[in-house]
């Protein structure tokens, strides 16, 4: 079939949600999705829009808005992460949640889609604010949240220190039955949370990228990479890169860009990101004002690790890497997907290759329900596992039906879905 654009106003919009519902409904219309079911699946279940007001440290009060889409909850209780952020809006995290849904169900977990945040800047808050508005918020959501019912994890703006705190204050508020710490995942380790949760993101994205590369015949060793984004997910998925013996060469964040053909190391960088959370004065010298150098830098991979629709009409073009994974969430639109394909540069869509941290949030929301534990060694080899599955399952219906990766995956979870909608119905 054809990688045409879906429609021209997508590209123009570049809005989030437009470019999931296009691929969607392309989608939808190539398998011949059932018709109910199709219905169902284009909406969320349900749209959660609140307001609630936190004290701030000088005593004023300040109105806060947050938000909680589930999509869908056939396959399992509702779960997608939490994002805090001054863009989050309506149709960005209604994007996302029915992006939540296709990824677990590609990721074959019995769990739904769901998506939610608060719009502000975590950055512009001390801790003990950043903690009243968790709290709070947590607070404001209610029963719409449970260990059985929707399952909130980290996303961009928050880590184990937003989900240990939304964590507790569940737990004070309803907490029962021992289960009540699965009411989020992505903890921190000493209040229940899953060891290498934490990597599981950007590890997936390489382990995906090393199958790929095997599959060319291309050794690791030797190759280079550059990467959009330095946090949770950028660094790990560097770090990972590097022990196989790829180099990283240029790296941009929100602060700066860097590029450096001599290589750039990753320990260093990630300890300098920590302190100054940014990359920008790591190495000056080597600092390009000019972004375009970073999108036409010749590697063999680019990792995509920070926002949504990244790359666009205006720099496809630029692009000379081989392979471009999508670590962060719809970080190439639909417009530049199809120039890339057409240029020859593979993708390995989001709902893949960056699957590794919802399924390592199903293995803590399984530990923390049988309160068990288990070691690192554990958690690496059956998220390697589910990985792999799902990636040679997209390329085998990639292969044979002569379509790119994303509509590979979309086609195996769509097909996932409807084959359980047939059977299960529509009640009453
Ligand atoms: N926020 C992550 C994602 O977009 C993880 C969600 C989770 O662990 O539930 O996939």
């Amino acid at each position: 079939m054809s990688n045409e654009p879906v429609s021209a106003e997508t590209e123009s919009a570049m809005k989030l949600y437009q470019g999931v519902c296009d691929r969607f409904e392309q989608m939808a219309t190539y398998i011949k999705l059932d018709e109910k079911v199709h219905a169902i699946m284009s909406q969320p279940k349900a749209e959660v829009m609140i307001h609630f007001p936190v004290k701030m440290d000088d005593g004023s009060y300040q109105l806060f808005k947050g938000y909680r889409i589930q999509h869908n909850n056939l396959l399992g209780p509702y779960k997608g992460g939490m994002r805090f952020s001054p863009e989050v809006s309506l149709d960005e995290v209604k994007g996302l949640a029915m992006l939540m849904t296709l990824k677990c169900a590609l990721a074959k977990l019995p769990l739904g889609g769901a998506k939610g945040g608060i719009k502000y800047n975590p950055n512009d808050h001390s801790p003990e604010e950043n903690q009243r508005i968790t709290r709070r918020f947590t607070i404001a959501l209610g029963h719409n949240i449970g260990p059985s019912y929707d399952i909130p994890a980290p996303d961009m703006g928050t880590n184990a220190q937003y989900m240990d705190w939304m964590m507790d204050t569940y737990h004070n508020l309803y907490g029962r039955k021992i289960e009540d710490k699965a009411v989020v995942t992505g903890k921190s380790v000493a209040c229940g949370g899953s060891v290498g949760r934490a990597s599981a993101t950007g590890f997936g994205a390489v382990y995906c990228l090393e199958e790929w590369a095997k599959g060319q015949g291309m050794p690791l060793k030797g190759t280079t990479f550059s990467i959009q984004g330095f946090g949770n997910v950028g660094s790990h998925a560097a770090q990972k890169l590097e022990e196989l013996g790829a180099t990283l060469v240029a790296v941009n964040d929100h602060t700066a860009t860097l590029i450096n053909p001599d290589g750039i190391s990753i320990a260093e960088l990630a300890d300098y990101v920590m302190e100054h959370r940014g990359i920008k004065g790591f190495q000056p010298e080597n600092e390009v004002d000019d972004i375009d150098r970073f999108w036409s830098q010749h590697v063999e991979f680019m990792v995509l690790a920070a926002l949504e629709n990244v790359i666009t009409r205006e720099n496809a073009d630029l692009i000379r890497a081989k392979l471009i994974v999508e670590g962060a969430n719809g970080p190439v639109t639909t417009g530049a997907e199809a120039m890339l394909l057409k240029k020859g540069i593979q993708i390995i869509p989001d709902i893949l290759a960056n699957m590794g941290g919802v399924i390592v949030s199903y293995f803590e929301w399984v530990q923390n329900r049988n309160s068990e534990y288990w070691s690192a060694a554990t958690v690496d080899e059956k998220l390697r596992e589910k990985l792999i599955a799902a990636y040679r399952q997209v390329v085998a219906i990639s292969e044979e039906e002569k379509i790119s990766m994303r509509q590979a995956a979309y086609v195996e979870s769509l097909k996932h879905l409807e084959s359980v909608y047939l059977k299960r119905g529509v009640w009453p």
